[in-house]
């Protein structure tokens, strides 16, 4: 097979689909209901699988599972260099499958399979990695309380955590939140997006293989108002860590009022800002502000979908831009070794992004480039540059989560901060500037999880991800995360001697 400038291998060979079902208590069972939904190919629009339709009911099975495999299961009790010893076992697995596993969530999402495999696929096994070194060094504190008390805390795993995730990263997302509340001793019950089941099955399977005992990871495919919403106000989960729409975010806090007061955690959506100032690398700047819009089609939480140039270099920065994305390939990611960009998820991605482009038209922001659907079929859309994008445009305040970049001019330091913060959001930032003073400066201003500074999408599993304000809060990856899945019990001792 020809390597790809991308990395993946041609011809691409469809990967065989052996994990349709729901994975309970270690076996792939139906659902309650008997029912089953489609996951499609968003180059055709065609059926991949018919998948397992998990609802309440299944929620209330997957819940159990992992409620005795908690309560009354080695997981939680085994020492925690056993426990990482079997989550590095995993991480090996996810590795050694990469390529198949790389396939089937090509196919699945629409994405580069070479891609996929480097980035989807080393960050979740990078994070089980980092996660399975973290699960022995989890310690609490000793507390010296006065002359008559003695205390110290133990950090203990919350329980029962339910994990809801989105489509854009699946296998990612299932190795950043799953590693570590399984580093914790948490068991959990993963819920996939609709559009991309696949992958999470087949971790499920690899878990098992690698000896995660059964109950500790339970997968239940399902939609979001029924699966989703049956993790989220289930009286005997624990914790809630969700990664998808700020929208849902809301739905999903409120099921936690409602129903126990299940903590839970939030990476929502962003608008964030890229700002490059006059003294720029202009072809990295170029580069930078490319790749942080059409990486992945466009569907990142953190894509840099606001850009904002100094004036100074604004018009040859335009140009450039224009120039650069005639080169920019869009079409078949599994077939054709060129291609930049595939199709955008599913078609009810794909006609919201339409939509927010024709806002874009009607609103008076002018197309640089692109602006329109592509190809015969599937869900392709040309990437789409907007330039005299006033701050107050729906395209300019809303995420769009595809192949749209908001060009905008300024002149300060100080109008380039205002501008960045001037959001909603507080996912990421960019800065591009040799001058380390005004990088401080920016570093310091602007209300986001995460800057980069020459740079953009860097991430690693020692990295804290996670948002401000809209874009939610609590921490994916790095020790941070560990503390979504620890409680902290204080234990006090009276000394000899005191009056108690
Ligand atoms: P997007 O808009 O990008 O599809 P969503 O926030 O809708 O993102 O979806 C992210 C995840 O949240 C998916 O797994 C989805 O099924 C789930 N979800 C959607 N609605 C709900 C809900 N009401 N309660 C719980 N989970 C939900």
């Amino acid at each position: 097979a020809e390597e790809t400038a991308k990395g993946g291998a041609l011809p691409f060979e469809s990967p065989e689909i052996r994990f349709t079902k729901l994975f309970i208590n270690g076996c792939f069972v139906d659902a309650v209901s008997g029912r089953t939904f489609e996951t499609r190919d968003p180059r055709t629009g065609d059926v991949i699988a018919t998948v397992a339709e998990g609802d309440k009911e299944d929620v209330d099975l997957a819940v159990k599972a992992a409620r005795d495999a908690f309560d009354h299961g080695e997981w939680p009790r085994m020492s925690g260099s056993e426990r990482g010893r079997i989550m590095t076992r995993f991480a090996d697995l996810v590795e050694r499958h990469g390529g198949e596993l790389a396939a089937l969530e090509s196919l699945d999402a629409g994405k580069h399979p070479g891609v996929t495999r480097a980035v989807d696929i080393g960050n979740a096994a990078g994070s089980l990695r980092y996660f399975a070194g973290a699960a022995d060094k989890i310690h609490g504190e000793t507390l010296k309380m006065g002359r008559q008390l003695q205390g110290y805390t133990l950090r203990e795993p919350l329980g029962v955590a339910g994990l809801i995730i989105p489509w854009n990263f699946p296998t990612t997302m299932f190795g950043i939140k799953v590693a570590p509340a399984l580093a914790a001793g948490c068991t959990v019950v993963v819920k996939p997006a609709e559009q991309t089941p696949l992958s999470a099955l087949y971790l499920a399977d690899l878990a098992k293989q690698a000896g995660i005992p059964d109950g500790v990871i339970n997968v239940v495919p399902g939609f979001g108002p029924t699966a989703g919403a049956a993790i989220a106000s289930h009286m005997n989960v624990d914790m809630v860590s969700f990664t998808g729409s700020t929208e849902v975010g809301r739905l999903i806090m409120d099921a936690s009022a409602r129903s126990n007061l299940k903590p839970v955690y939030l990476e929502l959506g962003g608008k964030s800002p890229l700002i490059i100032f006059d003294d720029a690398d202009l072809d990295m700047a170029v580069e930078l502000a490319v790749s942080a819009n059409f990486f992945n089609k466009g569907e990142a939480c953190v894509a840099a979908s606001r850009v904002y140039v100094q004036e100074g270099i604004y018009d040859r920065f335009e140009k450039k831009l224009a120039e650069r994305m005639k080169s920019w390939v869009v079409g078949d990611p599994l077939n054709d070794p060129r291609v930049d960009q595939g199709p955008q998820v599913d078609k009810a991605q794909y006609e919201k992004v339409l939509s927010y482009i024709d806002h874009g038209k009607r609103e008076g922001a002018t197309l640089l480039t692109g602006g329109k659907p592509c190809g015969q079929k599937g869900y392709y859309i040309e990437p789409t540059v907007f330039t005299n994008v006033k701050e107050d445009m729906i395209i300019a305040k809303e995420e769009i989560f595809g192949p749209v970049m908001c060009l905008m001019k300024f002149k300060t330091v100080e109008e380039a901060i205002a501008k960045a913060n001037a959001t909603t959001f507080g996912l990421g930032a960019g800065v591009v500037t040799r001058d380390l003073d005004v990088a401080n400066r920016v570093v310091r201003s602007v209300r986001a999880g995460v800057v980069w500074v020459n740079c953009y999408f860097a991430v690693s599993s020692d990295c804290p991800f996670g948002g401000r304000k809209m874009s939610g809060f609590g921490k994916d990856e790095g020790m941070h995360a560990l503390d979504k899945f620890l409680a902290v019990k204080s234990v006090v001792t009276p000394l000899r001697g005191s009056p108690w």
